[in-house]
């Protein structure tokens, strides 16, 4: 079972934002922003690749949701999901980073350097 499946039934303890029926919000364990919160489905899918509408269309409510309770729904903030090995998931749990709280640059160097533009 993965780490978040394992947040999911409460074997791995985390810090709660929001929680419905088929989602869970929590706060990244390593932040990298004042405001890192994790937003991911219940059910185990492997990353925004393999998502069903279906359950885009629950999340995507949920995820407005868990912005408004941080406070950041009307200063702004900033979603990213990471897709298998190149685009840096290290999780293979679909999850929606939740950035914000204070104004982010835009920054997606390579991790090889000959690569950056
Ligand atoms: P990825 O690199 O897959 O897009 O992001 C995985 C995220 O999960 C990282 O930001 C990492 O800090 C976070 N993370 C990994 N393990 C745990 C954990 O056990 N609890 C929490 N709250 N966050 C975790
Ligand atoms: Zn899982």
């Amino acid at each position: 079972m993965c780490i978040f499946c394992k947040i999911v039934n409460g074997e791995i303890p985390s810090n709660k934002v929001l929680e419905s029926e088929d989602a869970l919000a929590f706060h990244d364990i390593n932040p990298k922003a004042p405001i890192h919160v994790l937003v991911i489905p219940k059910e185990h899918v492997e990353s925004f690749h393999q998502v069903t509408p279906d359950i885009m269309a629950k999340l995507t409510p949920f995820i407005q949701e868990v912005a408004k309770k941080l406070c950041i729904d009307k200063s702004g903030y900033r979603i990213v999901t990471n897709i298998g090995k190149e685009g840096g998931q290290e999780v293979p749990h679909l999850h929606f980073h939740i950035l914000g709280g204070a104004p982010l640059v835009w920054d997606h160097r390579s991790a090889d350097p000959h690569k950056n533009i």
